[in-house]
């Protein structure tokens, strides 16, 4: 069976970031590992 990108990602666990362990809810779909705040100390 195919799925769509939207069903796929909404059967995804809740991403975490990779510094403070926060979830990453509005960014499952994206390729960063860390939430606005950990990004914004990087940049
Ligand atoms: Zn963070």
């Amino acid at each position: 069976m195919i799925m769509s990108s939207t069903e796929f990602f909404r059967n995804l666990p809740p991403k975490e970031c990779a510094k403070c362990g926060d979830n990453i809810e509005e960014m499952a779909d994206c390729y960063n590992h860390e939430c606005e705040d950990c990004e914004a100390e990087i940049h």
